[in-house]
């Protein structure tokens, strides 16, 4: 979509001026239906086209992306920009810095749209934890969008922006792309930097790109990756490894113990889509044990939570954000503000990680959670060692109902059982629709450490194969 646009730019067929402005008339009219944006920065939009189509006029563009319009999740800064993580403690912040991502963009001429809503600092897999509002699936509006990543999930399949950013804690890029039919890629962690992505748990936040087609996602990872002093976990070019794209005889494991929980159509995508491999591709089809995935939940929630406890304490109502009125104390100035300021989900999560982290416990929970997490990313090295990928569901069942899981917090932790073993092994992870009848299916490919394009060459089959519909609002 991405490469069809720079030529209709190229051949002055199309302007990125129109086209923003085609983009932004959408929006106008259909996202008070479905919520995707919390702002769009049109004034701003407009320029950045308008400078776009200039370079296009003199021969001058800059790449690919020079006048491609991204809308970017409420959780990346932007210099002298809204930043809020859809959360009211953090009400009218604007950042004096930009994340390492959007300079990067910006310098290959992308077009920033404005902020997507997510779930209040990316907790959660429906953004029903949003303090700002409500987000629907553009497929079937009394469907959840998927969470953290929401709003970007949901804006790109309401075809508002051809490209979102999102980030991927635990599955909030995977999740969201397979509940709205769109491409969500997790990167290898350290590939991307997470400068300027407002932290929720490090050893695992990672940004990473929403789109409608495969190739997208791999122009935005190939222009987004890239080492960054400023991110201490950020990948140094040594260290990088080459990994074949294409093996000539292509074995994929499939971990079947692991998800056979799955819901009937989503297993039906899977085995339809494992017939194709075979057939179509001549692909080998591995049956694989991973026998730690199934402490990946209880895992994940230890280690982001107690992360989460740590890096949110610096919202303390003095340097961020909201600060309560009239405090009695300095004490009372931070207890009332955090009150205030942090929604439900987010003080569960603070305090099950304090809990974690504490004297007495730290060995009971964050202790194991570390050395099981290690358990996890070894059945990931030993699975690698005879297959070159894994396939398997990006989640266990379709899209819910929005309100179907708000009032009860474990049921919505469970919907995350098929992404977080990616997160807590730092593999990369691309999930890709699968076949579907009715609300859409996504399908994930997780490969080895540095393996991107080797799951963008697989899931651009599968997406050959399988064409998803798209939604159509107007
Ligand atoms: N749904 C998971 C959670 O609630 C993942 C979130 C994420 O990846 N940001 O923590």
């Amino acid at each position: 979509m991405i490469r069809k646009l720079h030529e209709k730019f190229t051949k002055k067929e199309l302007s990125p001026v129109e086209y923003l402005q085609e983009k932004l008339s959408l929006i106008q009219s259909q996202d008070s239906i479905i919520g995707a944006f919390i702002e769009t920065e049109a004034e701003e939009a407009t320029e950045a086209a308008r400078q776009s189509e200039v370079r296009f006029a003199s021969g001058a563009a800059k790449g690919l992306l020079d006048g491609i319009p991204v809308g970017i999740k409420d959780n990346i800064v932007t210099r002298g920009r809204r930043t809020e993580c859809a959360s009211r403690i953090l009400a009218g912040y604007r950042s004096p810095f930009s994340a390492h991502v959007i300079e990067k963009l910006h310098a290959g001429g992308v077009v920033s749209m404005g902020r997507l809503n997510m779930d209040e600092f990316a907790m959660g897999s429906s953004t029903e934890n949003s303090s700002i509002q409500k987000t629907r699936n553009p497929h079937s509006t009394d469907y959840a969008p998927g969470g953290s990543s929401g709003g970007s999930a949901a804006a790109v399949a309401a075809g508002f922006v051809p490209a979102a950013l999102g980030s991927d804690t635990g599955g909030s890029i995977r999740q969201p792309a397979a509940f709205t039919g769109t491409v969500g890629l997790k990167p290898t962690y350290g590939t991307v930097s997470r400068y300027g992505l407002i932290a929720f748990a490090s050893s695992l936040d990672q940004i990473g790109p929403l789109t409608m087609t495969v190739d997208d996602s791999r122009l935005l990872y190939e222009a987004m990756k890239g080492h960054d002093h400023r991110d201490s976990t950020s990948v140094p070019k040594e260290a990088y490894v080459q990994v074949d794209p294409s093996p000539s005889k292509l074995r994929i494991g499939v971990p079947f113990s692991l998800i056979e929980g799955s819901s009937p159509e989503v297993m039906k995508s899977l085995h339809e889509t494992i017939e194709f491999l075979k057939k179509e591709t001549g692909a080998e089809i591995i049956e694989i044990d991973m026998p730690h995935q199934k402490y990946g939940i209880p895992v994940y929630y230890i280690t982001a939570t107690s992360e989460a406890s740590a890096n949110l304490a610096r919202f303390d109502g003095i340097r961020y954000g909201k600060r309560a009125a009239n405090p009695d104390s300095l004490n009372d100035l931070y207890e009332t503000s955090r009150t205030q300021g942090f929604g439900q989900e987010v003080k569960r999560r603070i305090l099950l990680g304090t809990y974690a982290l504490s004297s007495g416990f730290y060995d009971a929970f964050y202790g194991k959670a570390q050395r099981v997490r290690t358990l996890i990313q070894q059945d990931y090295l030993r699975a690698f060692e005879k297959t070159d990928a894994i396939l398997m569901p990006a989640t266990p069942t379709p899209a819910f109902k929005l309100g179907e899981k708000t009032s009860n917090p474990v049921e919505m932790y469970l919907s995350d059982v098929m992404t977080v073993g990616a997160s807590l092994a730092g593999v990369p992870a691309l999930s890709v629709p699968g076949p579907s009848q009715g609300m859409p299916i996504g399908l994930q490919l997780q490969g080895p450490f540095f393996s991107e394009e080797r799951l963008f060459r697989i899931g651009e089959k599968i997406e050959k194969a399988f064409p998803v519909k798209r939604v159509s609002l107007a």
